[in-house]
C-alpha cells in the first residue's frame, strides 16, 4: 500500500538507521562539495588537483577532461582548431561516463542537482501534486536546438545561458545577480511548474549524458524485488520514476531482468536509500535473467504515480 507522504522515509530510518537511510545522499553531497573545493583550492591555495572548470579541466595538470556537450557545440559551430589534448579530454570523459552511467554526472557532479533536489523536497513538503505537461523528450529537442544554435551563430551560444556552467562558475568565482536569477528560476520551475522539471524534462546536458551512458556497466539492480510491498516510496524520490516499473513487479511478471536498465537513471541511489526492504542495490551489469518463478507471477503491481496525502 502506498505510504502517506508525511511518512516518506520513516520505514527506511527505522529499518536501517540514519546512515543506512541516507548513505548515498550523504556520499553524493560529499563528492559534489569535494569537486567544487578541488576547483577552488588551485587558485586559492596553489594546490592544482582540478584546474579549469566543468567545461574543460586538467586533473593533476596531466589528464585533460573536456565536457562532451561543449565539444559537440564546438564541432557544430565549426570550431575545428582544437588540440589533440581536447580530443583526448573528450575521450577520457566519455569513457568514464560510458562505464559508470552517463547521468551519474547529474547526481554526483552537476551543481544544479542540489537546487533541483531541494526543489523536489520543498514540493513534497508543500504537498504540491499538480504538474504542467512537459514531455521528457523536450531535453533531446533542447540538445538539438543548442547544436543548431551553435551552427547558426558560430559560437557556443547555449553556454551563455547554460545553468550548469553559470552555477559552477558562480560557486568558484562568486555568484552574481545572473547566477542567483538562474538558481531561483530553476528552483521555482521545479517547485511550481513541473516535478523534476529541469533535469528530467529540459536540460540538454542530462540528455547528452543519458546517451553517453547507454552501455554503462554500473547499474541499480533489484535483487530483492519480490520483497516489494508497493509502498511507492522509490517512485516518489526517483527523479525519473517512469524507469522503475520494468525493474520491479511489472518487470518480474514479464520476466524482465532485475535491473534498472534505462540510461536515464542518474545513479543517485535514492531508491536504494529509501527502500526499507532493500529491494535495490548498486551492482554491475546483471546476467539479465529473471529469477526462476518470477516471470508470469500473478503479483499485484502499481502504476507510476505520486504518493497520496494522508487523509
Ligand atoms: S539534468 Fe542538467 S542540470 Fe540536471 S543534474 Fe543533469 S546536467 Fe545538471
Ligand atoms: S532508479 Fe534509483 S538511482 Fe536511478 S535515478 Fe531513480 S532513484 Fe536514482
Amino acid at each position: 500500500m502506498a505510504t502517506p507522504i508525511e511518512q516518506l522515509g520513516r520505514d527506511a530510518l527505522a529499518a536501517k538507521g540514519f546512515f543506512g537511510a541516507y548513505k548515498w545522499l550523504i556520499l553524493r553531497r560529499i563528492v559534489q562539495a569535494a569537486i567544487i573545493a578541488l576547483f577552488i583550492i588551485g587558485p586559492v591555495g596553489g594546490v592544482w588537483v582540478l584546474k579549469g572548470n566543468l567545461a574543460g579541466s586538467w586533473l593533476f595538470e596531466t589528464v585533460p577532461m573536456v565536457e562532451p556537450f561543449v565539444f559537440l557545440q564546438m564541432l557544430a559551430a565549426g570550431m575545428f582548431g582544437f588540440l589533440t589534448t581536447t580530443l583526448l579530454g573528450v575521450a577520457v570523459v566519455v569513457a568514464f561516463y560510458a562505464l559508470i552511467g552517463g547521468r551519474a554526472y547529474c547526481a554526483w557532479v552537476c551543481p544544479v542537482n542540489v537546487i533541483t533536489d531541494a526543489a523536489a523536497w520543498v514540493r513534497r513538503r508543500l504537498g504540491i501534486a499538480q504538474s504542467a505537461k512537459i514531455s521528457p523528450q523536450t531535453r533531446f529537442w533542447m540538445l538539438g536546438a543548442a547544436l543548431v544554435l551553435a551552427a547558426l551563430s558560430g559560437q557556443l551560444a547555449y553556454e551563455l545561458v547554460n545553468p550548469v556552467s553559470i552555477v559552477h562558475r558562480g560557486l568558484i568565482y562568486g555568484m552574481g545577480a545572473a547566477g542567483w536569477l538562474v538558481v531561483a528560476g530553476i528552483f521555482l520551475f521545479d517547485v511550481v511548474v513541473t516535478k523534476h522539471g529541469w533535469c528530467s524534462h529540459v536540460c540538454p546536458m542530462g540528455a547528452m549524458y543519458s546517451l553517453i551512458g547507454a552501455p554503462a556497466l554500473v547499474k541499480v539492480r533489484t535483487p530483492n524485488r519480490e520483497q516489494c510491498d508497493d509502498c511507492m516510496e522509490c517512485f516518489e524520490v526517483c527523479p525519473e520514476p517512469k524507469i522503475l516499473p520494468p525493474a520491479l513487479r511489472q518487470g518480474m511478471r514479464q520476466g524482465l531482468p532485475a535491473v534498472v536498465s534505462s540510461s536515464l537513471c542518474t545513479r543517485c541511489g535514492r531508491c536504494v536509500d529509501i527502500c526499507s526492504k532493500d529491494v535495490f542495490a548498486f551492482g554491475f551489469l546483471t546476467t539479465g535473467k529473471a529469477k526462476p518463478g518470477e516471470a508470469g507471477e500473478n503479483a499485484p503491481g502499481k502504476k507510476d504515480g505520486e504518493l497520496k496525502k494522508a487523509s
